[in-house]
């Protein structure tokens, strides 16, 4: 029998399988999960429940998740003295979709960040974060609703590929005088970062958010960069994104420039406007023009400032779930993380990876039972009946716990 971490592959599932380049989804597919540190334990246990009531909702017995439990964080720690086991990568390889919580960045031990090892070992290139308001959610903005966007950020590649030297090292000297020698003047006494940018990165990222937008019926993709002033690598990304939509996408994408040339300014039926802006005056867009966007594409560091930023704008962290998503390999999750000081207090927002869910059962064509959940969260936030987090924010609310807040939404399901 397949095992991972000595654990054997529950017998009643099958593994999503990669056909003629599409998924293929059985009625029981496994799908490994990690808990997740801290808070992790609590939201895991509210969102399983969520996700079972709605697969059971939309489906009546026909289909159903089968959860299998596979270690990273502390919990693997403590179980197998390994904060990341190979075997938990290797199942999220043999399964193709998996979902986790929030994990601790260990302290010391070589290991940057659990999540970083896990996106770049397992070559999950796009880091996607749909931002959208529910109704009823505090915002600092009058219209959040005017925003909803997919952010896909590069992950891979920009100032963070890890290419740094401290000050003073010997790598640090060495690059600023071979910097010298090639007539660019750097202070002695600095530290360096490399920004690498390429075209194979750079292509893959716009073509799976060129696809997301058609299969999604998304009629804008937004290259957001700094072009104007990195112009061989963040101005590059832009042109091969435009580069990429010719040579791939010309049958239904059209340019700004063509819009107004040959189309009065009016986006034909079944085309995608790409569009670029400068980042700067992105941060400005989407608070002035939010409803102008849609899919945005942008390298790893304008991508990483810009979800934060629409997350805010449309009610915080407490709500914003994401995934890194390569070929076809998934891991969904939230993107805050661990809250250490409510751990085991069943008091934290689950909604992040609840939201998490959501997109996976998009992924794998599940919509009914994605659809289901969304519809129920937002009666529950309109209900007025809300962790703590949103509780605070909120007149008249009733705060719950995070079990009662799931049981709110599975009652919403109706
Ligand atoms: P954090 O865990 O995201 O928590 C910071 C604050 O954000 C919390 O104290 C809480 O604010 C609020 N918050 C976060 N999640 C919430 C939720 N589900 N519901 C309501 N409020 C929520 O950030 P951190 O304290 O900087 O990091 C703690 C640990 O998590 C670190 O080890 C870090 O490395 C790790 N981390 C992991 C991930 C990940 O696995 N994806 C991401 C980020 C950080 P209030 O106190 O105001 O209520």
């Amino acid at each position: 029998m397949l095992s991972f971490n000595n654990i054997p592959v529950p017998a009643e599932g099958e593994k999503i399988e990669i056909r003629d380049g599409q998924l293929v989804v059985p009625n029981r597919p496994i799908i490994p999960f990690i808990e997740g540190d801290g808070t992790g334990r609590d939201i895991w246990r509210a969102a399983s429940r969520v996700f079972n009531a709605a697969v059971e909702k939309a489906y009546r017995g026909e289909r159903q998740v089968v959860w299998y439990e596979i270690f990273a964080g502390e919990k693997a720690y403590k179980k197998f003295g390994e904060w990341l086991p190979r075997d938990t990568v290797e199942a999220i390889r043999e399964f193709t979709v998996a979902i986790k919580g929030p994990l601790t960045t260990p302290v010391g031990g070589g290991i940057r960040s659990l999540n970083v090892t896990l996106r770049q070992v397992l070559d999950l290139y796009a880091c996607v974060r749909p931002v959208r308001w529910y109704r009823g959610v505090p915002s600092p903005v009058k219209h959040p609703e005017k925003l909803n966007v997919v952010i896909f950020r590069e992950n891979t590649e920009d100032v963070y590929a890890g290419i740094e030297f401290q000050q003073g090292t010997e790598q640090a000297q060495k690059t600023i005088e071979f910097l010298r020698n090639l007539g660019y003047s750097v202070r002695p006494d600095s530290g360096i970062g490399i920004k690498p940018i390429s075209i194979f990165a750079t292509k893959r990222l716009i073509r799976k958010a060129i696809r997301y937008a058609l299969e999604n019926g998304r009629r804008v993709v937004t290259l957001v960069h700094k072009g104007n002033i990195m112009k061989f690598t963040e101005g590059a990304f832009r042109d091969w994104g435009y580069q990429l939509a010719k040579e791939e996408f010309s049958d239904v994408t059209v340019t700004e420039q063509e819009l107004w040339e040959k189309h009065d300014g009016r986006l034909p039926e079944g085309k995608i406007l790409i569009n670029d802006r400068i980042a700067d005056s992105m941060f400005q867009q989407v608070l002035t023009r939010p409803d102008e966007y849609s899919v945005i594409a942008t390298p790893n560091l304008n991508g990483d400032y810009l979800s934060d930023a629409c997350a805010a704008q449309v009610g915080g962290l407490g709500l914003a779930p994401g995934a890194n998503i390569g070929d076809y390999l998934a891991l969904f999750e939230a993107t805050h993380g661990t809250a250490p000081k409510y751990a085991d207090k069943d008091v934290i927002n689950p909604s992040a990876v609840i939201l998490a869910g959501v997109m996976m059962f998009e992924y794998i064509g599940w919509r009914e039972a994605a659809s289901l959940i969304t519809t129920a969260i937002e009666r529950t936030i309109e209900q007025k009946i809300v962790t703590y987090d949103l509780a605070r924010l909120m007149e008249g609310a009733r705060q719950v716990k995070t079990s009662e807040f799931a049981t709110a939404i599975i009652e919403n399901m109706g």
